[in-house]
Order: structure tokens, then C-alpha cells, then sequence
């Protein structure tokens, strides 16, 4: 059976991820050492963790964060952001291959607000497929209208289904 993740309000997923999160001062350094809520990896190396958030606007969402505590483009070193993109390109033909959306964005996004609960300064790239034909950034980039959780068993799913994939 397809998985069928579960809608929750902003202000649940905000919650979760503050217990979750305790004191970790970069959240996107805090998922890369397994500090905060399971982490689900489609690939790995010393650079890069390339896996599924936790909470999601589309499903199917998948995040290459960068290892390093890097925040702005101009300390983060050109060959490195050319493999980060590298894995971008990747993983958008993964989820193609795997699951046929309409479209994929493909966005380094971030704070612009300092480090928040939900949204870091630290550099990482959103690889999120649409599968409505009326999609906007607006509705993929905000939690207004809620986030989606999968359980464990469906992102490992999901999981499965990229690496075949990959
Ligand atoms: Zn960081």
C-alpha cells in the first residue's frame, strides 16, 4: 500500500521539533549527528548527508545538507557547492525515476531570520517533487496549511525507493 503520511499543524511540527532539538544551536548540525528525530539516509559521505526530513510539505522531500557549519556563499568553497549541486542533480532524477512527479524544485532556501526552529542559516539544498498541477513556491515553502510526518516504516519506504533509484 502507498504510504499515506499524516497532515499536522505548523504549530505541532514547531513543538515537536523544539523537544526534539533541546538546546542544539544549528539545527541542520544537530540532524547531521543524529541530535535531533530520526535521521533517514539516502547517501552519505565525509561532505554531505543527503535525507528525508522529517517534516514535509510534499512527500517524497529529500535535503542534501552540507557536513560543515557553512552560512553564507561566500565562505563555502566553490568545488564543494559544485558537488552539493552535483548530488541536487541526483537525487531530482532519483525522485524522477522513483516517482514521477509533475516537477521537481530544486532550492538552497534558509533563514533569513538567524537560526530558527524549523529553518537554519547553515547552506543545505531542498529537492521537493510536485504532483499538482496548480503547485506554487508559496504553497511548498510555507507551513501554514500544515506539514506531513511519515512514520518510521513509511520513510524507510520511501527510502528503499530512492536507492533503487539511485
Ligand atoms: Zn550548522
Amino acid at each position: 500500500m502507498a504510504p499515506v503520511p499524516t497532515l499536522i499543524s505548523r504549530a505541532e511540527a514547531l513543538d515537536r521539533i523544539s523537544r526534539a532539538r533541546g538546546e542544539a544551536p544549528c539545527l541542520m548540525c544537530a540532524i547531521v549527528a543524529r541530535g535531533v528525530g530520526e535521521v533517514v539516509a539516502v547517501y552519505e559521505d565525509d561532505e554531505h548527508l543527503v535525507s528525508l526530513p522529517l517534516y514535509v510539505r510534499r512527500w517524497g522531500h529529500v535535503l542534501v545538507t552540507l557536513k560543515k557549519h557553512v552560512t553564507s556563499y561566500t565562505e563555502v568553497d566553490t568545488e564543494l557547492w559544485a558537488r552539493t549541486n552535483a548530488l541536487a542533480l541526483k537525487t531530482a532524477r532519483a525522485i524522477e525515476k522513483a516517482r514521477a512527479p509533475r516537477r521537481i524544485y530544486v532550492a538552497s532556501t534558509g533563514s533569513s531570520g538567524g537560526e530558527l526552529v524549523n529553518c537554519s542559516e547553515h547552506l543545505h539544498v531542498h529537492v521537493v517533487p510536485l504532483y499538482e498541477k496548480d503547485d506554487r513556491p508559496a504553497d511548498v515553502f510555507s507551513w501554514q496549511a500544515g506539514v506531513y510526518v511519515g512514520t518510521s516504516e513509511e520513510l524507510h519506504q520511501l527510502r528503499d525507493q530512492y536507492l533503487a533509484a539511485w
